[in-house]
């Protein structure tokens, strides 16, 4: 049976218009050049982030449904499955894919800057560096957080400042230190003292945060077992920077990705605080605090508050007028952004629990799964050919069709490939259906690998349900 979707299925969903539009690129890691666009995205350089606040006004955010920027994506997805024929297509027509939606982007820079409006974010790259989400990032005039000589040039290479990066890898090899030097990125965090020598002896003139150690025993990717100076050693280090004459301007932390206790924000800001009386009595002008990341969609509200309350009792504005508070923000940013959709491949029947077997898994796009300890859930786009993603919105109770429970796996040979143990899906599944996950933009395309010969290539079809 060839599992074709068939355009009746969606048009019931599309009454009216679908505001937005849709555009389609195929994108490789072979080839990272981007093809041509039909949404407009100027290439003006917005102002310099560290002299001027950021966000004045709402990036043309119109109050929309949520509903009509699934409806574009839908049709995103719809398009890109519903030519297939699963009995004579070719692999790469079955090959997981991406629908980005830049409008969402917008909206989370809109919502970000209620609910923290002091901030300016930089983008942390390492979380997903989809080019135009880059070029967009930029478009809304947020900087850029690098850690590495490859992604500092990915950022320069789309006519960004350097002006613009923040270098926040506390440790840095040479060669990528002098390279910083040489394409004018002027700031960079820091978090030992070997390192303050180095960057005395090939880029003095850097800009420094000292990144302190938090408390992110509760965060899903805790970071400061890897990186972060005590206050005690922050010490040190801030008399070095004085007996080395470096350019000290501020303090950096972060609550470790994947944040789950926000307290260690106050805690955080408060040391901050202490660290910049310190520094200041030593005739630095510390003039940068930078939050790090820890951010997610979902617990903005929940973050804010804390982190607001903290920055306004350790740092009020009033008595702060020149400090300029940064973010890294990577997950916030482009998790929710991207939705991922899968092949089923093969399927072994079993009466207790059928096992799926998808064209991604934990060696692909899946990555997550296991460096990022996400626990992904599968929905079902169609089902025997039937175009399913609209039933797994709405308040209406679908759910009820089946309830079979699947295991889920990824192509390679490895068992370890497993995307989830046990699912119950609301619909019956056969070989040839698209699985897809939502949020899907978080530390995924960026680690995927080609092990066992699966390959990373994927496309990536954009949408703007803002623009
Ligand atoms: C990974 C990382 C980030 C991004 O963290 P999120 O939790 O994804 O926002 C920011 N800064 C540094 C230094 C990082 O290592």
């Amino acid at each position: 049976m060839a599992n074709q979707v068939k355009i009746s299925q969606l048009l019931p969903y599309l009454k009216g218009s679908v505001r937005g539009q849709i555009t389609k690129i195929r994108y490789s890691r072979s080839d990272k050049r981007m093809e041509p666009t039909s949404i407009f995205i100027p290439r003006q350089e917005s102002k310099d982030l560290t002299k001027k606040p950021f966000l004045n006004h709402n990036f043309g955010v119109t109050s929309k449904s949520y509903y009509d920027s699934q409806k574009l994506v839908a049709s995103a997805l719809f398009n890109r499955i519903r030519k297939i024929d699963i009995n004579t297509c070719q692999e790469k027509d079955i090959a997981p894919f991406y629908v980005c939606d830049l409008g969402e982007l917008k909206r989370l820079a809109v919502k970000l800057r209620k609910c923290l409006p002091r901030i300016h974010p930089f983008y942390a790259v390492k979380c997903n560096n989809d080019s135009r989400l880059l070029r967009a990032i930029a478009d809304l005039g947020f900087g850029f957080d690098c850690a590495s000589k490859e992604e500092i040039d990915q950022i320069i290479s789309e006519n960004i400042s350097p002006s613009r990066i923040i270098y926040a890898n506390p440790c840095k090899s040479i060669p990528h230190l002098r390279h910083a030097k040489d394409v004018r990125v002027a700031l960079t965090t820091v978090d030992n003292l070997d390192e303050l020598v180095k960057i005395n002896k090939f880029h003095p003139s850097c800009g420094i945060l000292i990144r302190i150690l938090t408390d992110d025993s509760s965060s899903t990717c805790p970071l400061s077992v890897k990186f972060g100076a005590s206050l005690k050693y922050a010490k040190e280090m801030i008399d070095a920077c004085k007996s080395l004459d470096l350019d000290l301007k501020g303090i950096a932390f972060h609550v470790g990705s994947g944040c789950n206790n926000f307290n260690t924000f106050a805690k955080a800001v408060q040391d901050s605080r202490e660290l910049f009386n310190y520094a200041e009595r030593q005739g630095f002008k510390m003039n940068i605090l930078d939050v790090g990341g820890g951010f997610a969609k979902f617990s903005l509200e929940q973050s804010s508050i804390i982190l607001r309350n903290a920055l306004d009792s350790f740092f009020p504005e009033a008595e702060n007028p020149e400090l300029i508070i940064i973010s890294e923000m990577g997950r916030y940013f482009s998790s929710s952004c991207f939705t991922l959709a899968a092949n089923i491949i093969s399927k072994r029947s079993d009466p207790q629990k059928e096992r799926l077997y998808l064209n991604d898994g934990v060696y692909g796009n899946l990555n997550c799964i296991l460096y990022d300890h996400q626990l992904v859930q599968p929905k079902v786009l169609t089902s025997g050919g039937q175009f399913k993603y609209f039933d797994n919105l709405g308040t209406k109770e679908n759910h009820v069709n089946s309830q079979k429970t699947y295991s889920i796996w990824g192509p390679t040979c490895d068992g370890l490939d497993c995307i989830i143990s046990r699912i119950k899906l609301p619909y019956e599944v056969e070989i040839g259906d698209w699985l897809y996950f939502e949020n899907a933009g978080a530390y995924t395309s960026v680690a995927a690998t080609s092990f066992n010969g699966f390959k990373s290539n994927f496309t990536c079809i954009y949408v703007n349900s803002e623009y």
